[in-house]
């Protein structure tokens, strides 16, 4: 079984959606079919909840009212029979009522989280309902039966494989199961989300849960670019990845992926194909565990990064002292990016905030600290082994004119990081566009 995502964009009007439902049935394997909320209903979601934070249900349900008229447009243009359009348009009223009843009580995260994971109940029974008055095979399997976190807001791994494993059991002679990316249960079974873009985490759950053949993330570009596409021209599609470039490019900003999705299809040996939907033919990108020797294969970049810097004479020679500061960001559960070291200070950067005020005042009890903030993480990715020679000074001499706070490398095979201003962010990606692919 293969289990295919279709992002926002792919599924943003009621025509992409029917160039969805062919795609989907383009062969007649069995398969698990995740869906995003159309683009830009999430964001309304979130903006409906603000209203209702700020106690303004009329705001809110202004926002509710446009929203319902979009949908009740579409079932015009999706739809062909009365019957089908009935059903659609029952839907939708009970769907909106729904929304609509958050604005009369309390307001509070637990409403929150259920309001903005309406986007993905909406498309995916639309899209089931298409598929079924098309004649599919097709039924919908509710994400929430199966998709939960653990205490530590971590994926739980075999619960879903579990109760995932029992819905497919339930329902055995469908070809198609549609159902929701994003919403999940935490684990007290109230109903949580794995945060925006997590419709790609849920795919990569669900294809490592059922050992599927292969994920399919299709989306509004072919692939993975050798950089972001929103700030350099000219960038590639890369053709294929293995799992810790992806996994690097995706936690250091590649958009695409969802930065934590690629982890389970990885455990699982699971191979993740990347492709447009609206150019099918395209070949994307493939992340497997195959890697291609000596290659630099992409850039991406990490907004909103904070740097601090410890410096203590005390630090000369003495142990314990990373141990001492790590700790702190521990206790304050900030994890960190980068980490560079000297004989007398250390520096790190983070992009949790949160908790900055306390983590500065506890550093400050072990010697002199300094903070830059508004800085970005480049990130070139590739296969870097360190025997590889001269990687790091092609990626240094392409940012030659660029001031760098700092740099990492050797952490891993497969990243070097610099740290710049984010003012310098489009100049540092597009030189090393220009120096290590385009020249
Ligand atoms: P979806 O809604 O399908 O999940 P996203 O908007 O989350 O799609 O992700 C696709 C977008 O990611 C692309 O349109 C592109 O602008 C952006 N992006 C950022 N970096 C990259 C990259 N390295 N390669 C491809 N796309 C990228
Ligand atoms: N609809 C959610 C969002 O916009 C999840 C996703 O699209 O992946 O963040
Ligand atoms: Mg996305």
């Amino acid at each position: 079984m293969k289990v295919m995502k279709f992002g926002g964009t792919s599924v943003g009007t009621p025509q992409r959606m029917k160039n969805v439902v062919e795609l989907i049935n383009s062969d007649n394997d069995q398969k698990i079919v995740v869906l995003s909320a159309m683009s830009g209903t999430t964001n309304m979601l979130y903006e409906i909840s603000d209203y209702l934070y700020k106690k303004n249900p009329v705001g809110a349900n202004e926002n509710i009212n446009t929203m319902e008229e979009k949908y009740q447009q579409h079932v015009e243009d999706l739809y062909t029979s009365d019957e089908y359009k009935q059903k659609a348009k029952d839907f939708l009223k009970q769907e909106f009522d729904y929304i609509r009843s958050f604005t009369k009580g309390v307001f509070t995260m637990f409403e929150e989280k259920i309001i903005v994971g309406q986007g993905e109940i909406l498309s995916t029974n639309m899209v089931t309902l298409y598929l079924q008055e098309q004649g599919f095979n097709a039924t919908l399997l509710p994400a929430l039966e199966f998709m939960r976190t653990d205490k530590n807001e971590e994926p739980d791994l075999e619960y879903i494989h579990e109760k995932l494993k029992a819905q497919l059991d339930e329902n055995p002679d469908y070809n198609i199961y549609i159902t929701q990316g994003f919403i999940c249960r935490n684990a007290y079974g109230e109903v949580d989300n794995l945060k925006r873009g997590g419709s790609d985490y849920s795919a990569s759950l669900i294809g490592a849960a059922i050992e599927a053949s292969e994920i399919q993330i299709w989306t509004d570009i072919d692939g993975m670019h050798n950089n972001d596409p929103r700030f350099v021209e000219g960038t590639q599609p890369v053709s294929s990845l293995n799992f810790e470039e992806a996994s690097e490019l995706a936690y250091f900003g590649a958009k695409i992926l969802h930065p934590t999705c690629v982890q389970p299809a990885k455990f699982a040996s699971v191979p993740v194909k990347l492709l447009n939907t609206m150019q099918p033919d395209a070949p994307g990108t493939v992340i497997s565990n195959k890697t291609e020797r000596g290659k630099i294969k992409a850039v991406a970049a990490k907004d909103d990064i904070c740097a601090i810097n410890i410096t203590s004479s005390r630090m000369l020679l003495a142990y314990g002292f990373l141990r001492k500061v790590f700790e702190i960001f521990e206790t304050y559960k900030t994890s960190i990016d980068m980490v560079t070291t000297s004989e007398v200070g250390v520096s790190v950067s983070i992009d949790n905030t949160t908790n900055l005020s306390q983590i500065l005042n506890e550093l400050k009890k072990l010697g002199t600290v300094k903070v830059d903030m508004n800085m970005c993480i480049i990130c070139v990715v590739g296969d870097l082994d360190w025997r590889n020679v001269g990687f790091e000074a092609l990626a240094s001499d392409a940012l030659k004119g660029i001031p760098i706070r700092m740099i990492s490398y050797g952490g891993s095979n497969h990243n070097i990081s610099f740290l710049v201003a984010a003012e310098d962010k489009k100049r540092a990606l597009q030189a090393l566009s220009n120096h290590l692919f385009n020249d």
